[in-house]
């Protein structure tokens, strides 16, 4: 052998060793790769499987064979998809193999049954990987059973919840029907039987059941409502509504209440305020009456003063501010921050002194958050406290906000305004300053007096002096007497700002010398009625043979009334009758029906201006009746006529119920007499307009 050979087979030989270390390098490399997805793939938490194109499975981790309950051996000869729900198996399959033909990634949740017997919840998800050997499928699976145990046991209790609340929604509904058709009847008709003569002893017993029935009345309002929120079902309307016709109802309702109290009322609508807006004027109502009453119940001297403002506005909402201030016994600090809490009064006593079931201002709150407001008090122990809250409307689309404008004739005149009382001189003063006229103020006679004098030997009377009925120094009546026998004032128009109507002083002040008698809580539009009213008085007084006529609240409601023809469907006769005496005591009269076929019968031959329907009635109920009244087949002579829901059915969407159905307006019972006055005021002046 050469040199030559010898080096050559020891170069060989190297080479030889050199593959042989390098195959083993790639063998151990191998290896590790191997060892490393054996142990990546126990120990993950999910099954891991492979499965050829046919679906069948090539490999299982621990996992999987844990979750379907299988050994190593098993798991790779069975056909796993055998263990899928019945319901779910071909869903499964089709899916599956139609993902695995299209080469795409896959993921389900699915339900599978081990031993025969027991459901478990897996979540499937596999792609596809290419490889030398073909295309193979790669996946994992989940145990997901307790979450969707979990989620399950969540539905059930939440449908539970639901139905539960369904059952106290319809619950109270009926309960609020039930209560409010015996109500009606007790109120209204001992408001009837309290007009009739009646001896002092009598008279006692009926304001008694009159009381009762109105403090049970507001209970039953106040537990209703608590429970519509607890059951979540306090919903809001939202209609069009007159914020001013609105808030100068209640005004006049809460007047009554503080008149019986000797204090004073008085209400200021700052003229920037718009008045068509939309949302829930009922509950609106509520929450100004809730704090009214509450300002009334708890101020002995004094007064209370309603002020509604603008907070801002855009051109779509108006962020209105309302806010009731009294001068009675207050709130101390630490009782402030339990008044907006359910069933809490500032102290326990007051129950017993003042009555009350501590709901009201809860429910307040509740209101005014459904409003997208808020609701808060300012308050001093023995000064008094101002309760504020805000309340977010929308305005009626293409309405803009028109500020009230007056004759020529009352723009230039210059008023003076004679009250004690601050507030009530504002609920003047902010109109007529707002329409143009000049104005000063007096809070006493001789202040008065002294004005006017000085005004005159200026050269610069006084048109118009508003007096109040009570002054402290002297009463109205009085300085009006003396007004008139001065020749100096003799061409001041007095009018008088009298607490109630007071019919039967109408003609003693008339022969004073005063031209007109403005009831308190001064409404604007009342106001300038008047205003214009006396102006046009003066003139007439200037032509010989015309008589100077004294201008009255009645009087001026006349002029607003129209001879209304008026249709009443109500099956119940209790409450049929009561509505026909309501309807005359305000000079209104109707004709009676006690089925919606019997309303619809007579709209067939009559002509009438409006309808009261009832909705409950036997044959045919009112939502029937008014499908009828619209139908333009179904013979009735107008069927545009107005019809208004009066029903028993308080709860939200009733209201909305009446709507859909093609009526125009609602009440509830019992019925608010102001109330119904006012609407079918707003629908003679809609039909006749
Ligand atoms: P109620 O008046 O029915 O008891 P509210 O929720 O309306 O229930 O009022 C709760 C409590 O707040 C009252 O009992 C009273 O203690 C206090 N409160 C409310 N308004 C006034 C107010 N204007 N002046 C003094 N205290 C008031």
């Amino acid at each position: 052998m050469s040199c030559m050979d010898t080096l050559d087979i020891a170069m060989l030989k190297d080479k030889d060793t050199e593959e042989k270390n390098e195959d083993k390098s790639v063998e151990q490399a191998l290896k590790d790769s191997e060892e490393r997805f054996r142990l990546i793939s126990e120990t993950l938490p999910v099954g891991v499987f492979e499965a050829d194109e046919k679906g069948s499975l090539l490999y299982t981790n621990t996992r999987w064979q844990d979750i379907f309950r299988l050994s190593l051996m098993d798991s790779l000869t069975v056909d796993w998809l055998n263990f899928f729900h019945p319901d779910e198996k071909d869903r499964f399959k089709s899916e599956w193999f139609e993902s695995l033909r299209n080469s795409i990634s896959y993921s389900r949740e699915c339900r599978i049954i081990l031993n025969d017997e027991e459901l478990r919840w897996i979540n499937v998800k596999s792609s596809p990987v290419f490889s030398d050997n073909g295309i193979r499928y790669v996946g994992i699976i989940e145990d997901i059973t307790d979450r969707k145990l979990a989620e399950e046991e969540l539905r059930k209790a939440k449908e539970q919840a639901e139905s539960v609340n369904e059952a106290k929604s319809v619950f109270l509904a009926n309960m609020s029907h039930e209560i409010r058709t015996p109500m009606n009847a007790i109120i209204g008709m001992t408001g009837l039987l309290m007009d009739t003569p009646l001896n002092e002893q009598q008279k006692d017993y009926a304001d008694l059941v009159s009381l009762s029935a109105h403090s049970l009345l507001n209970l039953i309002n106040d537990i209703l409502d608590f429970s519509k929120i607890e059951a979540g079902k306090l919903e809001l309307e939202e209609i069009d509504f007159d914020l001013h016709t609105t808030v100068e109802s209640v005004a006049d309702m809460m007047a009554v209440k503080a008149h019986e109290k000797s204090i004073e009322f008085s209400c200021i609508i700052h003229p920037d305020v718009p008045s068509k807006l939309m949302g829930d004027p009922g509950r609106f109502r509520q929450i100004l009456t809730n704090l009214i009453g509450n300002a009334i119940k708890f101020t002995a001297k004094g007064g209370v003063t309603m002020r509604i403002s603008l907070k801002e506005e855009t051109d779509t909402v108006a962020a209105i501010l309302s806010s009731i201030e009294d001068t009675g016994i207050g709130i101390p600090r630490e009782g402030a921050d339990r008044l907006f809490k359910s069933f809490s009064q500032v102290d326990p006593s007051t129950t017993r002194k003042y009555g009350g079931t501590g709901l009201g201002l809860a429910i307040s709150k509740q209101l005014v958050k459904k409003m997208n407001g808020e609701i808060g008090v300012v308050s001093e122990p023995d000064m008094g406290s101002r309760f504020w809250f805000t309340a977010l409307f929308k305005k009626q689309p293409g309405i803009q906000h028109e500020k009230t404008i007056p004759k020529e004739s009352v723009k230039s005149k210059k008023i003076l305004l004679v009250d004690k009382n601050d507030s009530s001189r504002e609920s003047i003063s902010t109109h007529i300053g707002s329409w143009g006229c000049l104005y000063e103020e007096a809070s006493t006679a001789a202040e008065a007096v002294e004005k006017l004098d000085k005004a005159a030997c200026e050269k610069s009377p006084f048109h118009i002096c508003i007096i109040a009925q009570m002054l402290d120094d002297m009463n109205g009546e009085d300085l009006g007497k003396m007004i008139n026998s001065n020749p100096e004032h003799r061409d001041i128009t007095l009018i008088m700002l009298a607490y109630f109507g007071l019919r039967g002083d109408a003609s003693r002040v008339k022969e004073i010398g005063f031209s007109a008698y403005l009831p308190k809580p001064v409404k604007r539009a009342q106001l300038l009625a008047c205003l214009e009213a006396v102006i046009e008085n003066k003139s007439y007084l200037k032509k010989p043979h015309q008589k100077k006529v004294l201008v009255t609240k009645h009087s001026l409601l006349d002029s607003e009334k129209h001879n209304m023809k008026i249709l009443l469907a109500e099956d119940n006769p209790v409450n049929q009758k009561l509505a026909l005496k309501l309807l005359e005591k305000f000079g209104y009269s109707a004709d009676p029906v006690s089925t919606g076929q019997e309303a619809v019968d007579i709209l067939k031959k009559k002509q009438y201006d409006l309808v009261l329907m009832d909705i409950q009635m036997p044959d045919m109920d009112g939502f029937e009746a008014t499908a009828v009244i619209r139908d333009k087949t179904s013979g009735v002579l107008d069927n545009e006529i107005p019809i208004i829901a009066m029903t028993a059915h308080a709860m939200k969407g009733d209201n909305q119920k009446c709507f859909d159905s093609g009526m125009n307006d609602y009440i509830s019972k019992p019925i608010d007499a102001q109330l119904l006055i006012e609407k079918l005021k707003h629908w003679s002046w809609v039909k006749h307009s």
